[in-house]
């Protein structure tokens, strides 16, 4: 089965976290959450790699390469004017989505 937290970018230091939620607040996916004074990566097989929350983080405690994951594969398919095959966007594993498409 596709592990995209292991083979998706996203990385998180909770030693920089302190706590002011704006992570949690600009994932689309709800990535995070909150725990106790930080953060907690909450649903890391939900990150597709928008790089939303690494700018958004003022403490600089996530590192995630956007372009180059399921989000970028997404907006080039809509750019392109096309579906993507098979309703996912290509980077499957075994067979199962690994973009939350067809789920
Ligand atoms: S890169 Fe985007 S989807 Fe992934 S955790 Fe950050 S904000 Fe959420
Ligand atoms: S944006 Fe950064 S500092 Fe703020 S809660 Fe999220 S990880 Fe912590």
């Amino acid at each position: 089965m596709f592990d995209s937290y292991r083979e998706n970018t996203l990385r998180y230091n909770p030693e920089r976290c302190f706590g002011c939620l704006r992570c949690t607040e600009v994932c689309p996916h709800g990535v995070f959450a909150r725990r106790d004074r930080r953060v907690e990566v909450v649903g890391p097989e939900e990150c597709m790699e928008c790089g939303a929350c690494a700018r958004n983080c003022p403490a600089q405690a996530i590192e995630v390469q956007s372009g180059v994951g399921c989000a970028w594969a997404m907006i080039g398919a809509a750019l392109r004017g096309r579906d993507m095959d098979s309703g996912t966007c290509g980077c499957e594993g075994d067979g199962e989505p690994c973009c939350g498409s067809g789920r």
